[in-house]
């Protein structure tokens, strides 16, 4: 081993500002999935639609619950409540 490969083990200049632009870009999603998060709540308020859990079948999307039945608007699974 030369002094080269142990340098080798810390982050390049690169790395780190990869890793920043990842830490930034985790940062925009998780505030854009707040911002969804909190839209979907306000619609699920002013519609009288209930989120009901993640959809078992799928798992791609919550079921929507109207008049005692919910439904999964990805892929259509539907029971009552
Ligand atoms: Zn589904």
């Amino acid at each position: 081993m030369d002094s080269s490969s142990s340098q080798s083990r810390s982050p390049t200049r690169t790395q780190r500002e990869a890793q920043r632009s990842l830490h930034h870009r985790i940062a925009t999603l998780e505030e854009n999935q707040r911002t969804l998060e909190r839209t979907l709540h306000g619609l699920a308020i002013e519609t009288g639609v209930i989120v009901a859990g993640r959809c078992a079948r799928c798992g791609k999307a919550d079921m929507l619950g109207t008049d005692g039945m919910v439904h999964c608007p990805h892929c259509g699974n539907r029971h009552s409540l």
